[in-house]
């Protein structure tokens, strides 16, 4: 088991404010701030929230009373006045259960509702073993995490991220193309009834482009996060912070974007010319093994790179090209202003990322990349974890959740 990792502030978005408020979604604004860490005190509230003073203190008492947030201290306050009540979230307020899913292994950790990261570990496991044997691992190892850290702190909600698309109303993936035998399995209704608490599936790459946007200042949203691993997936964030799903859950998915002119190389997906099929780790890792002869992994390919191995880096060039192509596209549609590259051959190396900036560059007009930053993720691994914390901080703070919300209980 690794050390608990520290992550950074994260941003929680709170409900929009309507005129006729009624107690759960001020409830909700006001946890959320609170865990977000935008206010500390009830003059901060009032501020961040545009609510009034007798609002926000009522929703503040309540909170108290309930054991949702909790009086941490005093701050001391500019002039004259008395120090006003620092306020934070209960740590007896339950905690979040993350799971991220890769093709071979899966983050697994325990947050609390203060964004507290109590426990993680790295899971080994073949998501090709299917869902049976793949969540039966997930299930133990989450239950042994909390154990160690939760005493008898609830379990406010699970989310689990997968390499492959997904229905997040029906909390199932939808014909994952590297994720044999899990096609409408039930994970979220499963979990649901192991934890006994709400659960969100989501794709893996969404939840690091969450994660990502909510790490950075809010201006850097709009946000497109393409990872590039065994597949390559993209993620968008819109400038409300948001992720932005499409009508089927399926935006984002860029993997299967066709390259013309490319090599005819056929795709996990079935289709020939996919772009994952040619610039992916692993394409780089087969195209690395007709070269040389073997059948080097995608860890052969990181090593490689790090190590600055001329032949695996003119291959990764090759790759950055054809992805830089896309990026270019995908910049013109949508004007992002951030795009964050992941994986691991990103994290061993700038060449990949120089490459796609390169052709970006070049490729797409001057007013859509005029302010755009390109560049690696600041959170690395840790993004993925980082984006459910957020989603699962959300869903348990949210309008819904916050009204059933009782320390302890
Ligand atoms: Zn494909």
């Amino acid at each position: 088991m690794l050390e608990p990792s520290p992550l950074p502030p994260l941003r929680l978005t709170a409900p929009a404010l309507t005129a006729r408020l009624d107690g759960p979604i001020t409830l909700s604004t006001l946890a959320r701030l609170v865990a977000s860490g935008a206010a500390v005190s009830k003059a901060d509230l009032v501020q961040a929230a545009g609510l009034a003073r007798t609002t926000v203190s009522t929703g503040v008492d309540e909170l108290l009373d309930r054991g949702v947030l909790r009086l941490a201290g005093t701050r001391r306050t500019p002039g004259r006045g008395r120090p006003a009540d620092r306020l934070a979230l209960s740590p007896r307020g339950g905690h979040v259960l993350v799971a991220d899913l890769g093709a071979h292994g899966a983050h697994l950790c325990v947050v609390d509702l203060s964004q507290r990261v109590r426990a993680h570990a790295h899971l080994d496991i073949e998501i090709s073993d299917g869902p049976e044997v793949a969540l039966a691992a997930i299930e133990a190892h989450l239950g042994t995490l909390r154990a160690g850290v939760a005493g008898d702190d609830p379990v406010r909600a699970v989310v689990i991220g997968v390499p492959g698309p997904v229905d997040g109303q029906l909390g199932t993936p939808v014909r994952p193309p590297i994720m044999s035998g899990w096609h409408g399995y039930p994970v979220s209704a499963r979990l649901r009834r192991t934890f006994g608490c709400p659960t969100l599936l989501e794709n893996d790459v969404n939840l690091r482009a969450l994660g990502e946007a909510r790490a950075l200042p809010a201006d850097q949203a709009p946000l497109l996060f393409v990872k590039v691993g065994t597949g390559i997936g993209g993620g968008l964030i819109t400038d409300a912070g948001q992720l932005h799903h499409g009508a089927d859950g399926a935006a984002g998915d860029i993997g299967h974007v066709r390259v013309r002119g490319g090599p005819d190389v056929r795709c996990v997906c079935g289709n020939v010319g996919c772009i994952e099929a040619l610039a992916s780790a692993s394409a780089v890792a087969r195209r690395l093994g007709e070269e040389l002869g073997g059948e080097p992994t995608i860890a052969d390919v990181r090593a490689l790179v790090a190590r600055g191995d001329p032949v695996v880096l003119r291959l990764v060039r090759e790759a950055a090209e054809l992805i830089g192509e896309v990026v270019a596209t995908l910049v013109h549609f949508y004007n992002p202003a951030r795009v964050t590259i992941g994986g691991s051959v990103a994290a061993a190396s700038d060449e990949l990322l120089a490459g796609i900036r390169s052709v970006v560059y070049q490729r797409a007009l001057p007013l859509a990349t005029r302010n755009l930053v390109l560049a690696n993720s600041v959170l690395g691994e840790f993004a993925g974890i980082a984006g459910a914390t957020v989603l699962g901080i959300e869903r348990v703070l949210s309008p819904e959740g916050i009204g059933v919300l009782t320390a302890g209980a």
